[in-house]
């Protein structure tokens, strides 16, 4: 059975710094007016994101919900 997951971002712990940005390989991450913007259709849940953010605004979510991790 395969296993979809997606990222989840908390606005209040992001400081905008892009790190997660670079870190990409599917360029699902955006900067939109100053926002980050996830686009679920490319991720590859490389998770590379959740790794470089040092503040902890992103985390691995599942498309059934339940944490992960
Ligand atoms: S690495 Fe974390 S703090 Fe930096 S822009 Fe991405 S989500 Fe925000």
């Amino acid at each position: 059975m395969s296993h979809s997951s997606g990222i989840n971002w908390i606005a209040n712990k992001c400081i905008s710094c892009q790190a997660c940005l670079l870190v990409c390989p599917s360029e699902a991450l955006h900067l939109f007016e100053g926002k980050l913007a996830f686009d679920g259709s490319k991720c590859d849940s490389a998770l590379f994101c959740i790794q470089i953010c040092f503040t902890e605004a992103l985390e691995k979510i599942d498309f059934f919900g339940s944490s992960t991790e």
